[in-house]
């Protein structure tokens, strides 16, 4: 029997709202905090749940971004004169396998897809996950999880993102079983997916939470098994807000009559409008453009940037952000052409935003936001490496 066994489990979607609604584990995991989203996407909060690092400081906040020189998409523009019916290119399928042709030509290890991204503009962006983020140096220059366990000397497992989260759950379970790790971080994702599709159906969101409560029921009690002090933490990333309207940004910003490129870049997240601004003027123009949408969102102010750990000298990110009120969506955005029921990405103060902590150990009270999650599991790994000496 081991002294002590460490598990973070990570469970993509799993709100702070919905936590509550289901009583999910309630009685297992007794620690329960409310976390605060990291502002973003999962592309944003993964990084930063992996280095404790926010996008003002590792870089990523969505997939893609306005960045002309450094784009490797160039030749995408040759497929735009390809005259093939625009609806052909933008079939879920053929972007599929773009996407899978375009990640092994470029060696990229990371998680790779083309989503729905036009392109004529492709050509003009560059795309923030092109390494393995759970790797070895996968965040460089800064350290992530990976790094930290590796340095530490401990026997340790992180699940392959690239399996289904079935196989990853059996594999933590296995390694409990056989006392092989002294830390273990599981991946889980397939809730995300399921609540974009069917947030307002609990019935269906019940049947996946029940699957959780089994799988986790088992390994508290093969951890109890195998280590006097078995620790498990299931950690989420954000929750889930119901649709409830759609704008059409882009064709606002296309009738002012700007050149893409040349007057203005945009990239056209699901819940945001990222703007660059290259020629001075387009500023005032794009704002017009955008002003019957003053309902539906607005525009962030430098402190709002600042206090959602997005603000960058450089605007990498793009030189305005206009954020819609939460529920409503982007449509077309380059993530997709129709709307899903749910989606996340909307202010960290909507309650439907918050993340959750479950944990059978008590919560330090200074934990309280995904950026957080690296400094607690470091002190873990940290503890457990101590207790070797
Ligand atoms: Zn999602």
């Amino acid at each position: 029997m081991k002294n002590k066994i460490e598990i973070f489990l990570f469970i993509d979607a799993l709100g702070w709202e919905l936590v509550q609604a289901e009583h999910f584990l309630e009685k297992e995991l007794p620690e329960r905090k409310k976390m605060r989203m990291q502002f973003g996407y999962s592309c944003s909060a993964i990084p930063t749940i992996l280095s404790g690092k926010t996008p003002s400081e590792h870089g990523h906040l969505s997939l893609f971004r306005y960045e002309p020189k450094h784009s490797p998409f160039k030749f995408f523009k040759l497929l735009h004169y390809i005259m093939l019916p625009r609806s052909l290119w933008n079939r879920g399928r053929v972007r599929n396998v773009l996407s899978r042709m375009v990640k092994k030509l470029y060696g990229y290890t990371g998680y790779f897809q083309l989503y729905r991204v036009p392109f004529d503009r492709i050509g003009m962006m560059d795309y923030c996950e092109k390494r393995d983020l759970f790797a070895a140096d996968g965040i460089a220059p800064f350290e992530n999880l990976y790094d930290v366990l590796k340095k530490s000397g401990l026997s340790f497992h992180i699940s392959n993102w690239r399996k289904s989260e079935g196989e990853n759950l059996a594999e933590g379970l296995r390694l409990v079983r056989e006392e092989k790790c002294d830390f273990l971080f599981l991946y889980t994702a397939a809730l995300d997916s399921l609540e974009h599709d069917c947030v307002g159906k609990p019935e269906i969101l019940r049947e996946k939470l029940a699957f959780y409560e089994t799988k986790i029921r088992e390994l508290l009690a093969e951890g109890k098994l195998h280590a006097r002090d078995f620790r498990l933490t299931v950690i989420s990333d954000h929750g889930m807000t119901p649709l409830s309207g759609t704008v059409d940004l882009r064709k606002s910003l296309e009738q002012t009559g700007l050149k893409f490129g040349r007057d203005y870049a945009a990239c056209y997240d699901s819940t945001m409008l990222r703007v660059h601004f290259l020629k001075p003027e387009s500023e005032a123009i794009i704002k017009d453009a955008v002003l019957p949408f003053a309902n539906c969102g607005h525009w962030l102010t430098e402190q709002e940037e600042r206090s959602f750990d997005i603000w960058r000298e450089d605007r990498l990110f793009g030189d305005a952000f206009f954020l819609l009120n939460p529920g409503i969506q982007i449509i077309p955005s380059d993530m997709g052409g129709t709307p899903l029921a749910g989606m996340h990405g909307f202010d960290p103060a909507d309650k439907d935003s918050n993340a959750a902590m479950l944990s059978n150990v008590s919560i330090p009270e200074d934990v309280n936001a995904v950026a957080d999650y690296f400094r607690l599991m470091k002190s873990r790994i940290d503890e457990l490496s101590g207790d070797m000496k």
